[in-house]
């Protein structure tokens, strides 16, 4: 039997992993849902965002969903105990360094009038994001005082030949999938860690992936091409700095925060780490007025790439389609379903 590991988290996170955890009781009654506290809530309760305790049954589960974690309760929490930085240790310690974020537009909400914002009809794309390397984590790393009033602010950006080619595998076998096109977003014309992300794609790529589309784009073109025609992307892989930034861009391109789910992945075998994109929500927390729809994708995600159930992985994506199209709308969508409405609205659609 497998197990999901559901840690709520704070703020809208228990509401919506409420959520998920009864889509989980219909759609997946033989999947183990074990539940643990995280973030702030641990923080109060145990001194810490992330038990050892939490974190050895993250590492033995086949995957993990987690809600959301922070507010501004803990904002004066010493900065390594604060919820932010159980997340980042729980990522480390899981190894994920693959991250998936789908950008697509579903389409009953393409026509968007009540989100007062353009949509892109049909958008379909799926950022494959490095996650655990780069300019985010390279030494030297700080600011030091250079003595005068001036002071230099140091990153450094590592890009190991396996660590490349580990996400860009990622990257193509998730593109045999869907449109078999993989572009490959980097600046080799001013980085050398982009040049060599270039020659590792470009390897691996005539050694195991020749029936894949490759396409080299470099990191900033990819962004205007994004603002100019963002159909034309199937996958994009790239570095952990670009990503951050193209696929946050792209995500506004397909409605509301509240739809988008994201999955990060290590090893083949290892467990995946599933979280809705958005935050833990201050300002509606406890409200009940949630939309749990990016929870119940990440759970989507989950049973495609960790928990290998991608039949109630599809028919879960339809229910969410057909909640839609029948006119279900949260708050944010422009509607006034509560959280549970919205979850009961996916429930009726399931198995239809
Ligand atoms: P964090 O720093 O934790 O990422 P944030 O400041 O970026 O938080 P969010 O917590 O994601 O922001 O919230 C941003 C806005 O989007 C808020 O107004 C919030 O109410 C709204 N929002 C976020 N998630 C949802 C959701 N699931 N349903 C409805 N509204 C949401
Ligand atoms: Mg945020």
């Amino acid at each position: 039997m497998s197990t999901l590991l559901l840690l709520p988290g704070d703020g809208i996170g228990p509401e919506v992993c409420g959520e998920v955890r009864r889509v989980a009781q219909v759609l997946t009654p033989d999947l183990n849902v074990e539940e643990r506290i995280y973030g702030g809530a641990s923080y109060d309760a145990h001194g810490t965002p992330l038990t050892d305790e939490v974190r050895d049954a993250a590492l033995a589960s086949d995957a993990v969903l987690m809600g959301a974690v922070g507010g501004p309760q803990w904002a004066n929490a010493p900065r390594h105990l604060r919820p932010e930085a159980g997340l980042l240790n729980l990522r480390k310690a899981m190894d994920v360094y693959a991250n998936l974020r789908p950008a697509y537009c579903f389409e009953a909400l393409a026509d968007a009038s009540s989100l007062k914002r353009e949509l892109v009809s049909g958008l379909d794309i799926m950022f494959v994001r490095e996650l655990t390397g780069g300019v985010y984590f390279g030494q030297p790393r700080g600011i030091e005082d250079l003595g005068g009033g001036q002071k230099r602010g140091v990153d450094t950006q590592i890009y190991t030949t396996a660590e490349i080619e580990r996400v860009a595998r990622v990257a193509f076998e998730l593109a045999r999938g869907r449109g078999n096109r993989v572009a490959s977003a980097e600046k080799s014309n001013v980085m050398e860690s982009g040049l060599l992300w270039k020659q590792v794609v470009t390897e691996l790529h005539a050694r195991d992936y020749p029936d894949v589309q490759l396409e080299h784009i470099l990191a900033d073109n990819c962004a205007m091409q994004l603002v100019r025609a963002p159909k034309q992307f199937d996958v994009i892989v790239t570095d952990n700095l670009f990503g951050d930034i193209l696929s946050d861009a792209a995500a506004m391109l397909t409605g509301s925060l509240g739809m988008l789910p994201s999955a990060a992945l290590g090893a083949a075998g290892k467990p995946g780490l599933y979280e809705p994109i958005h935050g833990s929500a201050p300002d509606i927390a406890g409200k009940g007025v949630a939309n749990p729809l990016a929870a119940i994708l990440s759970f989507e995600m989950a049973l495609r790439w960790s928990l290998n159930r991608a039949d109630a992985a599809d028919a879960l994506l339809a229910a969410v389609k057909a909640a839609l199209d029948g006119g279900a709308r949260t708050r944010d969508l422009g509607g006034e379903l509560s959280t549970a409405q919205m979850g009961d609205a996916v429930l009726a659609n399931l198995g239809r």
